[in-house]
């Protein structure tokens, strides 16, 4: 039967299968080859008969990965839920986009959540419209929640549905909370269990996945503290901003960046003056090309 592995700990792999969850043991296992197991990984498993336990198993091979995420070490990310609050902390256009790109760069689907709806009441009255239309125009689905109430716990649990998701963003605005949310009573049992790791050794973050059953599961460890640089060239950037890409065609050279260019040769330029791309990403776009180039100098 296949599953997939849940979680790693203590020199065991936990394969959730349609029939349960089984204690497999790490040792041994693959002793010949070169690849091992990652939390996240569909496996093929067969039931292993054990005199004290039940549910113990086997891993017998890994199946084909979709992706890897280097922190946490996971893979087979479905999508990432990238969480910005819409206050406290204020987002930039440039954190959000470096997010974006840190997943995109990895073929990983993002929605954008803004959190802490309940202090839309502060920003401008348009805010919550403008976020939506410039995320939409580029292929980015937002929405606002509010973590701190159990309001928004099915909405969210319909987008995540049938995936395997991340939560992803800045710290402070609201991932743990809304993981949490999700789980509702389900995450007290880790805590004791991850006070368990923090007193073995190596005690590194140790991903888990938990399942919202049919087939959704969720990262309990929000992630990536370090995302630049992202492994995007300068000349490749312009091409995470699909909202250029029909403008595009009415710059005078197809090699066009978009930037020193003169206004009168580059469609984005002209695009980005007449309000029909977002200024927003233009500057976005502009600053993290400049940073691209620079780290790139500095490697
Ligand atoms: P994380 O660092 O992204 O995991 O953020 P936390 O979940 O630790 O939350 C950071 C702070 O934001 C905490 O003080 C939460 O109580 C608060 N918070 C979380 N969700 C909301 C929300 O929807 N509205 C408001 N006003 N505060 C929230
Ligand atoms: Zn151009």
């Amino acid at each position: 039967m296949t599953g997939k592995i849940i979680k790693g700990i203590g020199g065991f792999y936990y394969v959730d299968t349609k029939s349960g969850v089984f204690e497999c043991h790490a040792k041994g296992l693959f002793r010949n080859k070169k690849e091992k197991p990652l939390v996240g990984d569909m496996v093929e498993v067969e039931e292993v008969p054990d005199t004290e336990k039940e549910m113990v198993g086997q891993i017998l091979r890994i199946l084909p990965r979709k992706n890897e995420l280097i922190r946490p070490l996971v893979s087979n990310i479905d999508q990432a839920a990238l969480v910005f609050a819409v206050k406290e902390p204020e987002p930039s256009f440039p954190l959000i986009d470096r997010f974006l790109l840190h997943l995109e760069a990895r073929e990983i689907p993002c929605m954008l959540f803004f959190n802490k709806r309940d202090l839309l009441s502060e920003c401008e009255a348009d805010y919550r419209e403008k976020m939506q239309s410039i995320y939409e125009k580029a292929g980015i689905p937002v929405y606002f929640f509010q973590s701190n109430t159990k309001e928004d716990r099915e909405e969210i649990l319909k987008l995540l549905k049938g995936k395997t998701t991340v939560f992803s963003g800045p710290s402070g605005v609201g991932k743990s909370s809304m993981i949490n949310l999700l789980l509702e009573d389900r995450r007290m049992e880790t805590g004791s269990l991850s006070e368990k790791i923090k007193r073995g050794k190596n005690t590194t973050r140790h991903a888990e996945f938990f399942s919202l059953g049919e087939d959704s599961y969720v990262l309990d460890t929000p992630g990536f503290t370090s995302l630049f640089p992202p492994d995007i060239s300068p000349e490749n950037l312009r091409y995470f901003y699909p909202e250029f890409e029909e403008y595009r065609q009415s710059c005078r050279y197809n090699t066009c960046y978009h930037l020193g260019e003169k206004k009168q040769d580059c469609g984005v330029k002209q695009a980005v003056e007449k309000g029909e791309i977002a200024p927003e990403r233009y500057e976005s776009y502009k600053s993290l090309y400049q940073e691209i180039v620079q780290e790139r100098k500095n490697y």
